[in-house]
């Protein structure tokens, strides 16, 4: 098959395979390019619920080549078919996996819902067999929806403001036109839907059948990620629906800390910064506020993606004497992005931004690539008119229900 990038709007419906794992070796190379000092501990056998995309695929491959540690993933991604392409999520670990183990590393991976009792379930019993216990649990997914596993119903997540509507500008990224678009303020069920989808429950429940099962190992740590940022997204991602699911995140990590204390492990959140990722291009002001954002951190040579905030993550963070702690105590790598002077430069510009001076103002054009690799797409190297095998096999484990 030739693949092209089908894209609409922000979704991008087919990926490619040879793009999708060249993507996964930039980040492998990155990671062994990097020193990880091991003074402080290093993480031996790892957890990462979400490892196929964005930061939780970043999570794996950095403690996989950072540290050399065992990696098991837990995603949900469609696999190829005779007609249509896998996701890239499905490439990207079915990528990571071949080279993984190549490498003599241990990989396994299941796809499946991780909000079912079935997968906690299955990942504990290969835990129980292949690895004895974890030491990491990073807990990385962004969905729009979960089904509560003990009653079944399902739930949306929604992205609105709280308590009135808000009016921004907005880039349509396929047409290039800037225009205000208006958001309705979410009413109390579409809040709570939110908070059940992306809050702390689910990251509970996976740490506590992880205990029950005893497969948690001394000193075990756990995170999982938010992001906070400043005026611009305040409205529509802080002080917004999915800003008061990740609020709940931190009374999880509360939880979950006083839990794991008898085993002198802790869990934190941690603030990770604003890249392209799947889940973040559906967030309405965010692609023109990272268009910005590139353009002004790549003029002052700390922009960064996934792999080099993860990179950062566990050495400045998670495995570290003195971790970059906020006063809740959340770990915070986001700080670049975050510091005063860069933030008025975007308010700035934000004020300045048309359709003309789209190209001059922002690196729109990094965006717009930043995107289609997310797919594996406008990577360097690969003959993107070359008829390449989409029907990649891996043997990940399928999370089977009664
Ligand atoms: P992403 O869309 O790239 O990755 C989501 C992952 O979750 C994928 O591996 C996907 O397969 C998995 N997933 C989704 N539903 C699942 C399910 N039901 N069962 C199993 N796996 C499932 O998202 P991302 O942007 O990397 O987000 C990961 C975390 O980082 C989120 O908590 C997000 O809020 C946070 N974060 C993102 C940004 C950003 O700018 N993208 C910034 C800070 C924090």
């Amino acid at each position: 098959m030739i693949i092209k990038p089908k894209v609409r709007g922000f979704i991008c419906t087919n990926a490619h395979p040879v793009g999708c794992a060249k993507n996964v070796e930039e980040q492998i190379a990155f990671i062994k390019s990097q020193s990880f000092p091991q003074g402080n501990g290093k993480p031996k056998n790892v957890l990462i619920v979400g490892s196929s995309t964005g930061y939780g695929l970043a999570s794996r491959i950095t403690a996989a080549y950072g540290y050399g540690a065992n990696t098991l993933g837990v995603f949900f991604e469609k696999p190829p078919t005779e007609k249509r392409t896998a996701s890239a999520g499905f490439y990207n670990a079915a990528a990571f996996d071949a080279r993984a183990k190549a490498d003599g590393m241990y990989s396994e991976s299941f796809n499946g819902d991780a909000f079912s009792n079935e997968c906690k379930q299955q990942v504990i019993e290969k835990i129980k067999t292949d690895m004895g216990q974890v030491d990491l649990v990073i807990y990385s997914l962004a969905s729009p929806r979960r089904t509560d596993p003990n009653t079944g119903e399902t739930f949306n997540s929604t992205l609105k403001p709280i308590g009135k509507s808000y009016t921004a500008k907005n880039l349509n990224t396929d047409t290039q036109k800037i225009s205000d678009i208006t958001i309705e303020a979410a009413n109390d069920e579409e809040i709570a839907n939110t908070i059940k989808v992306m809050g702390g429950e689910d990251w509970e429940m996976w740490l506590d059948a992880l205990s029950a099962a005893g497969v948690l190992a001394e000193g075990c740590k756990t995170s999982a990620y938010t992001y906070i940022g400043d005026q611009l997204t305040k409205p529509i991602y802080g002080d917004a629906t999915i800003g008061k699911a990740k609020e709940d995140l931190d009374t999880s990590a509360e939880i979950l800390t006083a839990k794991l204390s008898a085993l002198g492990g802790e869990a934190r959140v941690s603030v990770l910064k604003a890249v392209v990722t799947q889940a973040s291009s559906a967030i309405p002001v965010m692609p023109l506020y990272l268009s910005i954002l590139f353009k002004e951190m790549k003029s002052e040579g700390t922009h960064e993606g996934c792999i080099e905030q993860l990179a950062r993550l566990y050495a400045e963070c998670l495995y570290v004497d003195k971790p970059r702690l906020d006063d809740v105590g959340r770990f915070r790598v986001d700080e670049l992005e975050l510091r005063r002077g860069l933030q008025e430069k975007i308010e700035k510009i934000w004020q300045e931004v048309t359709e003309e001076n789209l190209h001059d103002l922002t690196d729109f054009k990094a965006y717009q690539a930043e995107f289609l690799r997310l797919f594996g797409f406008g990577i360097s190297d690969v003959d993107y008119d070359a008829d390449v095998d989409t029907l990649i096999e891996a043997d990940f484990f399928a999370v089977t229900t009664d």
